[in-house]
């Protein structure tokens, strides 16, 4: 996503000399990787499209990630970006050296450039969770993103470890199609009620001929999510308290029995983990065949789960919706600053970034959706489309010949760090939870302030910021 914006975004300021490398044989990021069944964006459609490239067939308010991936390879298309991928070319690593990156694939291949965007994304390193015996398992088992959809779903025993966002679309897809279903929880989620309704053949219709009702939509659902996501850094704030009204009126409402309501109730504030949507999880997980588990895993067997309670839960596929490792972005690619500072040193601890864009010491290099950038429920474009804009701004200085090298200082990172860290204790993600929101130090790793503020910041860099060489 990010790096076809870069790509249409380089073009349009009249940059024309730029590669886009690709690990894989195909574009779509996230949308290529998980293909899980009932994968959909819980973000509406409308607003998770990019500002410029409105798109009147979305067929659901929330749709499935097959039409987002095809959103994706069109906008491409279109913009004449997938002739300038090279795919299966992953980069491995990039040193700053004489004043230029040198990049280095996998297969050996070189090229040396002025820039670097990093458009590697967040989510996207599967997390495989240090479960004893996962491969002793006689069944298939897979990670929900690396889903394998040979294995068979229909009439048999499937068990499903975790109950985020991706555990919970699975289940209300194939409940009806298993035998039987058990959910591994080890923790309960609050579940945010969200209708999906399709938008029918009139309405498309009426969004081709009037594309103005188009950028009305995206521009109102983005002052929703704004006022939203200003909401979650306040812990106290109004939004919160009608969020988590919501959520607990959807448990009580539809889950009848009252062992299993208890079982679902989170012991936490809603939103301190990644709210989950769905509007119908709690019908899927009360059907006959469906069943929480919350005992804890103590171990995996050839037959299928061992709970601690002593119970063998067996299975004929295990699907591990575990989450992913959220403090890699651009790595394992080897990354190497200026007097060759280590990417892997610095971020030794966690991951840090000026503006979540550019790193001391790290000439050259800017990030879109890197560490400690708005994350929640809303849409990932928006921000990079705002943080692209923002790394033009850089990347101009670097044309019009002010400097040869920008970097942040690390001065002003370690002051926006220290404002940042101070600010995200008071968000809703620091109320008390674990959640991959969170760094080793239990603080959390995302954007504190509001999205105005986001806004703001990248309208223009502040460039007593950084050092120009
Ligand atoms: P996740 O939110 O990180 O959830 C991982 C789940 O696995 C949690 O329930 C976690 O339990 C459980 N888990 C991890 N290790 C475990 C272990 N060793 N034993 C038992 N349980 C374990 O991952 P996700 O559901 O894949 O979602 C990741 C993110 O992707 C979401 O937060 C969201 O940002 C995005 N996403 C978005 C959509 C969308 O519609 N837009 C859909 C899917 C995903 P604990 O809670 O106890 O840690």
């Amino acid at each position: 996503m990010s790096g076809i914006l870069s790509a249409i975004k380089l073009r349009e300021a009249g940059f024309d000399d730029f590669t886009i490398y690709e690990k894989a044989d195909r574009l779509g990021g996230t949308w290529r990787e998980n293909i899980y069944p009932g994968i959909s964006c819980d973000v509406p459609s409308h607003l998770y499209s990019y500002s410029f490239e409105p798109n009147p067939e979305w067929s659901h308010r929330f749709s499935p990630g097959s039409e987002i991936q095809a959103y994706f390879e069109g906008v491409a298309r279109r913009h004449g970006v997938t002739p300038r991928i090279r795919f299966g070319a992953e980069i491995t690593s990039a040193a700053f050296s004489a004043g230029r990156w040198q990049l280095e694939t996998k297969s050996g291949d070189h090229d040396e450039v002025d820039v670097v965007i990093a458009a590697t994304g967040v989510l996207h390193h599967p997390n495989m969770p240090a479960i004893e015996g996962l491969s002793r398992f006689g069944g298939a088992l897979f990670h929900s993103a690396r889903w394998d959809h040979t294995a068979q779903l229909d009439g048999r025993r499937i068990g499903i470890v975790g109950t985020g966002s991706t555990a919970v679309q699975i289940v209300s897809a194939i409940v009806d199609r298993v035998a039987r279903l058990s959910l591994f929880q080890r923790t309960a989620q609050w579940i945010m009620p969200q209708e999906n309704p399709a938008y029918s053949a009139e309405k498309q219709a009426e969004f081709r001929r009037r594309p103005e009702l188009l950028e009305e939509l995206h521009a109102d659902t983005a002052r929703l999510f704004a006022a939203f996501s200003n909401g979650l850094v306040d812990a106290n704030s109004p939004q919160m308290k009608m969020i988590e009204e919501a959520c607990r009126a959807n448990l009580e409402q539809n889950v009848r029995d009252p062992l299993l309501l208890e079982k679902l109730r989170p012991n936490y504030r809603a939103a301190c983990k990644r709210l989950v949507m769905s509007c119908d999880f709690y019908q899927a997980i009360q059907k006959p065949n469906a069943e929480v588990v919350t005992a804890g895993i103590e171990r995996i067997e050839v037959e299928g789960v061992r709970t601690r309670d002593g119970r063998l839960h067996e299975l004929d596929l295990l699907v591990l919706a575990t989450g992913f490792r959220v403090d890699r972005f651009m790595r394992p690619m080897q990354v190497v600053g200026r007097d060759g500072l280590r990417l892997d040193t610095v971020w030794a601890q966690r991951p840090s970034a000026y503006l979540s864009i550019s790193i001391p010491g790290f000439p050259n290099l800017f990030m879109l959706n890197g560490p400690n950038g708005p994350v929640g429920n809303f849409s990932l474009i928006e921000v990079a489309e705002l943080q692209m804009g923002y790394v033009l701004r850089l990347v101009e200085l670097l044309r019009e010949g002010h400097c040869r090298e920008i970097s942040p200082s690390e001065d002003a990172t370690q002051r926006f760090e220290a404002e940042r860290t101070e600010a995200a204790r008071h968000t809703i993600w620091g109320s008390g939870c674990r959640s991959w929101y969170l760094d080793d130090r239990g603080v959390p790793m995302s954007w504190p302030f509001t999205f105005d503020r986001f806004r703001e910041e990248m309208a223009a860099p502040k460039i007593e910021a950084y050092q120009l060489a």
